[in-house]
């Protein structure tokens, strides 16, 4: 980060010279590593700090902020910062890292960008405590005062910078991020990438997965471990493109389910938000994933609960005995909350499993010599391709379309050659041109909306 601070062509240069090199440090796993001692490395602010008590003045701030011509907003409000809880004012990491990728892998123009930080306090004792905190030093504020925040932000932000300007929201609590995505979807151009671009990269995962099994998306059952904003965007996206394969939304619904911290979400259990009440089945309820697997028989487990460890030798095991192909997706982040290696993966499976993860694993050997190279189902795939299609066009809302056509424009980027070495995505080295080639399904797809659109109004 100090060679941008020095020379940002420079920077993006590197950056972009091997970007399957330098992509885990400026994102997932090292940029979790850097919010969690932000506080200790911090030199010199990047981005712009917005707090609780600015309110009546976000307009002259952004009046303050030099550039003019911004067309990427990234924000967070620090509360849930990949899989490590809430690092308050420390989360600036990722807008900044996010935005980084809009120019490595998207071709943005860097000053176009901009990283904000709503510092509304944290709940996270141990920075309360740091004298080298750099946020504000008192607990979360909630309620309407946040909303209040959230609302002139919104509103401050798009009168600045045009309706068009994109506001990209990261890790924001579950608490907020899906009241804050309805909220806002149809008023601002925006979308959640925790939800929205996690849904597109791994359902996108799943499609090049049904070119191995040679099936359709609504042949499967799938398992979620985790029921949050993650599991609640890949399961809508999923049900989608079950609709679209031709099947009722009512039993698309049947063939997904998941399990929280209570356990397996059945009708009638207690602890049931309404996100989660639309994957309630009747059943009996069971506590331990073991059990729901067993029980369930599924042909695909996603793991975004941020729970290490997860998938057990046993499940594995057992997924491997019902099913020829396996799918095993371990999205947590960072690599340590991981819910399987690749390793684990591929040898409880005897190399069977269909393998994919939310942070990088490097390539594995089994002691029979076939080596496989395990899927990153990075979301840097799917965010600066949706963003340069959507500010090139200029776009006011961003449909849940989108991200379907951006889901399948990935899976189709992925070759025989790379399915047979077992990856899911293209190589991470061609980023820039699926980003482009995602920019261009994203424009065919809202010229094709707004002519039906058009049609349909002048019926
Ligand atoms: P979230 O806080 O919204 O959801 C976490 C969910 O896990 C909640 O439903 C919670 O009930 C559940 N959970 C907690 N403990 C559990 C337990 N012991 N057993 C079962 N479920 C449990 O978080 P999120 O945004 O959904 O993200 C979750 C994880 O997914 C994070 O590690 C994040 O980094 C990762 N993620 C990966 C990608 C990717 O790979 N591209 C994208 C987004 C998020």
């Amino acid at each position: 980060m100090g060679l941008q601070d020095r020379s940002e062509k420079l920077f993006y240069r590197v950056l972009s010279s091997d970007i399957e090199k330098f992509m885990p440090i400026i994102y997932t796993p090292t940029v979790g590593l850097a919010c969690q001692q932000y506080g200790l490395i911090f030199r010199r602010p990047r981005g712009l700090f917005i707090t609780i008590h600015d309110r009546g003045h976000i307009a002259s701030l952004l009046q303050n902020w030099p550039e003019k011509d911004i067309r990427a907003v990234c924000v967070t409000d620090g509360e849930r910062i990949l899989g490590l809880g809430d690092l308050g004012c420390h989360g600036m990491g990722i807008p900044v890292g996010k935005l980084a990728l809009y120019t490595a892998c998207g071709g943005m123009p860097p000053q176009q960008c901009l990283p904000v930080m709503l510092d509304v306090g944290t709940d996270n004792e141990a920075l309360l405590k740091d004298p080298l905190y750099i946020g504000l030093r008192h607990k979360r504020i909630r309620g309407q005062a946040y909303d209040d925040l959230l609302d002139e932000f919104m509103k401050a932000v798009s009168d600045r910078y045009g309706m068009d300007c994109l506001i990209q929201f990261e890790d924001f609590a579950n608490i907020n991020a899906f009241r804050l995505l309805s909220k806002y979807r149809n008023k601002y151009c925006t979308f959640n990438d925790d939800i929205q671009g996690t849904a597109a990269v791994a359902v996108a995962g799943l499609l090049a997965s049904l070119r191995i099994t040679k099936s359709k998306m609504y042949d499967h059952t799938i398992v979620f471990q985790g029921a949050g904003e993650a599991a609640m965007g890949i399961a809508e996206l999923i049900t989608m493109a079950m609709e679209k394969e031709g099947l009722a939304k009512e039993e698309c619904l049947k063939k997904i389910w998941m399990v929280d911290s209570k356990g397996l979400i059945v009708k009638g259990r207690d602890h049931l938000t309404h996100e989660k009440e639309r994957f309630a089945h009747e059943h009996l309820q069971m506590k331990k994933l073991e059990d729901v697997v067993r029980e369930l028989k599924p042909t695909a487990i996603i793991g975004v609960a941020a729970v290490a460890g997860a998938f057990s030798e046993q499940i594995i095991r057992d997924m491997a005995s019902f099913n020829e192909r396996p799918i095993i997706f371990a999205l947590s982040n960072p690599t340590s909350k991981a819910e399987c290696t690749a390793e684990q993966c591929y040898t409880f499976t005897e190399g069977r499993g269909i393998f994919a993860s939310g942070s990088p694993f490097d390539p594995v050997t089994l002691p029979d010599g076939r080596t496989f190279h395990p899927g990153q189902g990075n979301n840097a795939y799917i965010f600066p391709g949706v963003g340069l299609g959507v500010t090139a066009c200029a776009i006011q809302h961003i449909s849940e379309e989108i991200f379907l056509v951006a889901a399948e424009a990935l899976a189709h980027l992925v070759t025989e050659e790379d399915l047979a070495e077992g990856r899911l995505y293209p190589p991470l080295s061609s980023i820039r041109d699926v980003s482009l080639k995602l920019a261009v399904k994203v424009r065919a797809q809202y010229t094709h909306s707004t002519q039906q659109m058009y049609l349909t109004t002048s019926d």
